[in-house]
């Protein structure tokens, strides 16, 4: 079973404003509204991919609501806890003559610590033996940076494998836990490592660093270049195919559902291989819409995988 963790779920509200004007009377041409979190987005794309998912995080008030009826309506468990607060609304703003797109986002309900004890006996409740758990997102106001490593330290404590996708210090304290694999984009590792990254030589550096730190899986997502997977065994660079680009929201959250739907039976090269084919068929498809399990694998013989092992190791 997959189980994700979305702390800081959203509400996405996406207007359409025919010619923004700064400082002047808009009027919306068209709204709508969606459930939010990375958690949730990789849950959908576990669920389309046809395997069992549970959901966890926070939700309040009528947002949060509007976020569990989704899930109501989908084969997505949902286990959120509910809290006092309300769950944020994220607005996406789009103006449909410039196509600029304007994003403001609240910060979220305050998580108390209360709630935060409710969600780690829950998580530890769900969680079995051999399932992975998605860590994602970035945190509500209220909850430490060091949540998610005290989460992979219970998690894994009990057999399970922890996924991380997350950036900046939540990032860097779950490393400190050695989740069983993390997911940063390139920048989040350039982040990570201080300075900016040249090559693909000095990539692979320094994910091999976070690899012998004592993550067993590191996946470098890099955008349409694919993404680079370091483990002891192999150093992969899988490439996706050329596909027409509609959107590339929730690429990331893709690769790393798509991973998990096949690290829980098979090899990393053939996981890597859907995963790739998966996020590609997802940024063909428009808007929040998440891959489909046939344009998958009408995908699968085009990426490519390139073992890079043989060059680099010195
Ligand atoms: P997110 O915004 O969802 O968090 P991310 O920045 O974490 O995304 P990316 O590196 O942008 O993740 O994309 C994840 C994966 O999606 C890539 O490793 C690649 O396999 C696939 N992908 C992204 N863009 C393209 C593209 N233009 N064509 C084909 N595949 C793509
Ligand atoms: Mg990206
Ligand atoms: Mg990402």
């Amino acid at each position: 079973m997959i189980i994700t963790v979305t702390l800081n779920p959203a509400v996405d509200k996406t207007i359409y404003v025919e010619d923004f004007k700064l400082g002047n009377l808009n009027r919306i041409k068209e709204v709508r509204k969606d459930p939010g979190g990375k958690g949730i987005n990789v849950s959908k794309v576990v669920a389309k991919l046809g395997s069992k998912t549970v959901a966890l995080g926070f939700l309040g008030g009528s947002s949060g609501e509007f976020v569990a009826n989704s899930l109501n309506d989908s084969p997505i468990r949902d286990q959120f806890i509910r809290l006092e607060g309300e769950t944020r609304t994220n607005l996406k703003m789009i103006d449909t003559i410039t196509g600029q797109e304007t994003e403001i986002n609240e910060p979220g309900a305050k998580v108390k610590q209360k709630d935060l004890r409710r969600l780690e006996n829950r998580l530890l409740d769900t969680v079995g033996t051999d399932d992975f758990v998605v860590l994602t997102g970035s945190l509500p106001p209220g909850v430490p940076q060091d949540i998610y490593a005290k989460l992979i330290n219970q998690v894994q404590a009990s057999g399970s494998k922890v996924i991380l996708d997350t950036s900046g210090q939540p990032l860097v304290e779950g490393l400190k836990s050695k989740p069983y694999l993390i997911k940063p984009n390139l920048e989040e590792l350039e982040v990570l490592v201080g300075k900016k990254l040249n090559s693909l030589e000095e990539v692979i550096k320094a994910g091999q660093k976070l690899q012998q730190e004592g993550v067993t899986v590191v996946v470098i997502s890099l955008g349409a270049s694919g993404s680079l997977v370091i483990s002891k065994q192999s150093i992969l660079h899988a490439q996706p195919p050329k596909v027409e680009v509609a959107s590339t929201v929730g690429a990331g959250d893709t690769l790393v559902g798509a991973l998990a739907v096949k690290l829980t039976a098979g090899s990393l090269k053939e996981a890597i291989r859907y995963a790739t084919a998966a996020s590609a068929n997802s940024v063909a498809q428009s808007g929040t819409q998440v891959c489909n399990k046939e344009g998958v694998k009408e995908l699968l013989k085009q990426v490519n995988i390139i073992d890079k092992s043989i060059k680099i190791v010195s």
